[in-house]
């Protein structure tokens, strides 16, 4: 062992992730020197028990991504409410008698990201993992949400569960948020696949895009030239690092610095220090772990 408290960020893939750049920077800043943050790559079918043998290594929690974020909330001795609500836990702390808590800072992520902004009407396009604590995070400051998806079950669905109303057609809102993966890949099926046309994004003061890509998405460009105020997805990434930030360390998170560490193109996470004593689980015969994540 060498030492070091560790943190991390475990997906299946994780290589493209932010995290790293972001949560280095900021344990740097504060001078918490002997503490690194790194890419967990675990396949499903070993989540559970890999993260189970975590805190022996060093760890003192780690965040997690697609597709482990239900399978997070599922091992966890302890979850906030409000991880339990959205069915998942994206933010485990390792206590020291060995108890995992499992929390989701997404949703209060979001509505730091709004900062003052307090929608009264919200539409939410997508009915996915990120959805769900989009609206439970919307309904928590008392916003009228209607949700729009794809697959319009997947949406009726979601809709009855947390109270709100599923659409066909969007309505005009305070806010759009953007919950699904359009935008990721190419920009011109943009307003194929959403239920919308570039004109009327002026019509919403504030349009939130979760994802984040270099260059930023279609929907975030022809927002920002009609006006509306934009919040994209690697702003909302940095404000739900910097509360799983604050929980693991207790210290205040340094958001300019992750900030500017989420949108640099540097990967300091790559220091050879950073690499993991990877705890290295058993064969995969133990059953643990393999709920693909569940949190839809
Ligand atoms: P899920 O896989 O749980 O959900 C994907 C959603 O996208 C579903 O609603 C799906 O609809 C919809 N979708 C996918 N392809 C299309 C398409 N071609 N046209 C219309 N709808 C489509 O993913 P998540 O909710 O976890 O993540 C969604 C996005 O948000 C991802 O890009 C992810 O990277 C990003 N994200 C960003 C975060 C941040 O901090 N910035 C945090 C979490 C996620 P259907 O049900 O019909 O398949």
């Amino acid at each position: 062992m060498d030492g070091l408290t560790r943190l991390g960020v475990a997906g299946w893939p994780v290589a493209h992730s932010r995290s790293p750049a972001m949560h280095n920077a900021a344990l740097e800043a504060v001078g918490l020197e002997g503490w690194r943050y790194q890419r967990l790559p675990l396949p499903p079918d070993l989540f559970a028990e890999a993260v189970r043998a975590l805190p022996a290594v060093g760890f003192a929690g780690i965040n997690v991504t697609i597709p482990h974020k239900g399978a997070a909330l599922a091992l966890a001795d302890d979850a906030t409410a409000a991880a339990r609500a959205i069915g998942a836990a994206n933010t485990l702390t390792f206590a020291t008698d060995g108890a995992v808590r499992a929390d989701n800072t997404d949703a209060p992520g979001l509505l730091a990201a709004l900062g003052d902004e307090r929608p009264r009407t919200a539409v939410v396009l997508g009915a996915g993992g990120s959805a769900r604590a989009v609206v439970h995070a919307l309904r928590s400051i008392g916003a009228s949400v209607s949700v729009w998806n794809r697959s319009a079950a997947r949406a009726r669905s979601l809709a009855g569960e947390f109270g709100v109303e599923a659409v066909q057609d969007v309505p005009t809102a305070d806010l759009l948020v953007n919950c699904t993966s359009v935008g990721l890949g190419d920009p011109s099926s943009t307003f194929k696949d959403l239920p919308l046309e570039a004109d009327a994004l002026g019509e919403y003061a504030c349009v939130v895009d979760l994802v984040y890509r270099a260059g930023g998405t279609g929907l975030q460009r022809e927002a920002r030239r009609r006006g509306s105020r934009v919040i994209d997805g690697v702003e909302v990434l940095v404000h739900q690092g910097a509360l799983s930030f604050e929980r693991w360390t207790g210290r205040a998170a340094p958001l300019e610095v992750m900030r500017r560490a989420a949108r640099g193109r540097a990967s300091p996470d790559d220091d050879p220090r950073a690499r993991p004593p990877v705890p290295a689980p058993g064969p995969a015969t133990h059953g643990g772990g393999g709920r693909d994540g569940g949190h839809r």
